[in-house]
């Protein structure tokens, strides 16, 4: 299949919403970005909507129940930090990147979600120390590309302050600039979480969340320009996109509490987790309740009556309940007993201590206990969509495409650079290309 562009590059900023969109075309590098583009103000997230199922989406095409990066974290009951999707090898079936890579392209990704391991000529992937004796630099270097994380660290580790924003965010900007001047990958995925820390500990519409788009333009244009120092800016493509939006909240639904109680989760004396019937395991908007022994019909009655009573009140922040197949009809893990779906204001929390709802205060955020806004809710919630902007070789001058989900992505992006990702659940959006 015929190449489209010779050099895409995909910059992910984790939580862009449609609702953005006015700000952004008054922002100088988006502007620019936006002046021949074609673009999607209204792309559809993923169920659930959290980062890691939503990246895997836009590399692959599928739906979580294909691509099989369900939640952000495993179902691990007992564990204070669970382990998150960090590995390629979660990810069922092909990738733009590994076909890219089969096709003798060269590649490079920077704290892409679900890419430790990954086969990718430049990795920096993004994956976390996550047990006490691990050390960050170390457990990134083992997982991605060693010689090349190792010069990334030495020009630009000074700018890093742990996992910090925006230093974070800078850190990789400048890591960017670098693999494109002198790399000149043909494939590039870039992922940045500037807005969406700011946006969890602020608020949607903060003024710290606000700031976080303005750098976000900064980091455009630096991207910009070092594509054009490099000398592919005319072959090359630009994709700006985010993964999901995200919605403010005041109040924190424990249901693990409730199973607790009715005897279906265990602690000891110290309050730690040893067993379990049925738990509740958090998508932030949403949440899958499993039940460990399929065959358990009395657990699965407790559970589904206990639901049908909290449904009944608001005040106890259930939108909705369905089924594990239905959850799998829309793309969730169909192996959940059930799915559930949060009122707007409300999220969940796995902990099964202390009461049932908590209020949030400025104390708790402050103390990372809780956050002022959150994601991972049904695609179909108000105002929640994202967007997709698409600039330079293969794309078609102002087109403005009216709807399009997010596994329609990876098939585009495949496209543009000669490349099939198979049977997806997402198609090519023609529309944004220029043959
Ligand atoms: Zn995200």
């Amino acid at each position: 299949m015929e190449r489209l562009t010779e050099h895409l590059i995909v910059i992910s900023f984790d939580c862009l919403s449609a609702l953005d969109f006015p700000m952004l075309s008054e922002l100088q590098n988006f502007q620019t970005l936006l002046k021949e583009s074609s673009y999607c103000k209204n792309v559809e997230t993923i169920y659930p909507s959290v980062t890691y199922p939503c990246h895997a989406t836009i590399v692959t095409g599928n739906f979580p129940n294909r691509h099989g990066v369900i939640n952000n974290t495993f179902l691990q009951p007992g564990k204070p930090s669970p382990d998150w999707y960090w590995h390629r090898r979660h990810i069922k079936g092909t990738t733009l990147y590994d076909e890219a890579k089969k096709a003798g392209l060269t590649t490079a990704a920077l704290l892409w979600p679900v890419t430790a391991g990954a086969n990718i000529d430049y990795n920096m992937p993004e994956i976390f120390a996550n047990r006490p004796w691990q050390h960050q630099i170390a457990v990134s270097l083992r997982n991605g590309s060693t010689i090349y994380q190792l010069d990334m660290n030495r020009r630009f580790g000074h700018l890093r302050n742990g996992l910090s924003q925006p230093e974070l965010d800078d850190f990789v900007l400048e890591s960017t600039v670098q693999t494109i001047e002198t790399k000149k990958p043909n494939l590039l995925l870039v992922h940045f979480t500037d807005l969406d820390t700011q946006r969890h500990y602020h608020g949607f519409a903060s003024d710290e969340a606000i700031s976080a788009v303005h750098r976000h333009d900064n980091r455009l244009g630096r991207i910009i320009k070092a594509l054009k120092k490099a000398g592919i800016y005319e072959n090359s493509t630009i994709i700006a996109l985010g993964d999901h939006s995200a919605l403010d909240e005041t109040k924190a639904i424990k249901l693990n509490v409730l199973l607790r109680e009715h005897g279906l989760i265990e602690v000891d004396s110290r309050e730690k987790l040893i067993s379990w019937k049925a738990y509740c395991n958090s998508c932030d908007g949403s949440a899958y309740i499993y039940i460990k022994d399929k065959a358990d019909t009395e657990t699965k009655e407790t559970v589904t009556e206990l639901l049908r009573k909290l449904s009944e009140n608001d005040a106890n922040g259930i939108e909705k309940v369905i089924t594990g197949e239905q959850a799998g009809a829309l793309g969730a893990d169909p192996q959940a007993y059930l799915m559930i779906e949060a009122l707007q204001g409300f999220y969940f929390k796995e902990s099964h201590q202390g009461e049932y709802i908590d209020e949030i205060t400025a104390e708790d955020v402050a103390a990372k206990r809780y956050t002022f806004a959150s994601h991972g809710y049904s695609p179909k919630k108000e105002n929640y969509n994202t967007i997709l902007i698409a600039s330079g070789k293969g794309i078609r001058k102002n087109t403005v495409v009216p709807y399009m989900q997010l596994v329609d992505e990876g098939p585009t992006f495949a496209r543009l650079l000669g490349l099939q990702l198979g049977a997806t659940d997402g198609k090519i959006i023609t529309e944004l290309l220029s043959e």
